[in-house]
């Protein structure tokens, strides 16, 4: 496995556990859960090793991600997801709605590329001219679809509602009021949002840094333990 790929399954695993704790309950509960996540995830990996390429070839700037919305929508449309499109430019909305009552949780990821003429060093370039996947959102884009399936496969499992938030123009700052502004939130109604952004680190590396990282955040707790298959390990996490 290329380290590439050994990263995006790192990124993969770190938002399931975090998913697992606030959408399956308890821990018993949450170790059969995590199986089945793994099992899922598997299985579809490849498939979305090729699909972050693909987006990664086709990059598109900040207020332009038409074709990144339209393979985002293909893919939750087939998962058959509830899907709204075109909120606050070329955003999108999937909802996933388990089987069982429970919270209501959402999951957010951004859709643009930047304009860069630095030179691509993977095998999968950049066909867009100017145009780069350098800030990693073909990947958080990747993850998010990766999520709506492991989750849609266990919907009779799932407590609660998942919505995937999928926000364009992220590097020009405008896209999460525009998506707002265009009634998001009269859409959707999260007890709670999650994000991720992905960096440049080993796979297997978790990394801080004294002081503040984010314009806003709040202080976790986590606990590790071995899963059933002794090996993973699942975070449990409290917001302090
Ligand atoms: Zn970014």
């Amino acid at each position: 496995m290329t380290s590439s790929k050994k990263n995006l399954r790192a990124v993969l695993t770190l938002n399931f556990i975090f998913l697992t704790i606030s959408i399956f309950g308890q821990t018993a509960e949450i170790d059969r859960s995590h199986l089945k996540i793994q099992e899922q995830t598997d299985q579809i990996f490849d498939s979305l090793v090729n699909l972050r390429r693909d987006l990664h070839m086709y990059p598109e700037v900040s207020g332009n991600e038409q074709r990144t919305s339209i393979k985002i929508i293909e893919y939750l449309t087939a998962l058959g997801l509830e899907v709204k499109t075109n909120i606050g430019g070329y955003g999108v909305v999937g909802i996933l709605k388990g089987a069982k009552p429970g919270k209501k949780i959402a999951w957010r990821a951004d859709m643009d590329a930047m304009p860069s003429k630095a030179t691509d060093v993977v095998d999968f370039k950049s066909k867009n001219e100017g145009v780069r996947h350098i800030c990693g959102h073909d990947v958080h884009t990747t993850v998010a679809l990766g999520i709506a399936n492991v989750l849609t496969h266990q919907k009779e499992d799932l407590e609660g509602t998942v919505y995937f938030v999928f926000q364009p123009s992220e590097e020009n700052i405008k896209g999460a009021l525009a998506m707002m502004d265009d009634g998001l939130f009269d859409i959707i109604e999260p007890e709670e949002m999650y994000a991720m952004h992905v960096t440049p680190f080993p796979a297997g590396t978790i990394a801080t840094k004294p002081e503040e990282m984010f314009s806003d955040y709040k202080q976790l707790n986590l606990t590790f333990q071995k899963a059933l298959d002794n090996e993973t390990l699942i975070a449990f996490a409290k917001i302090k």
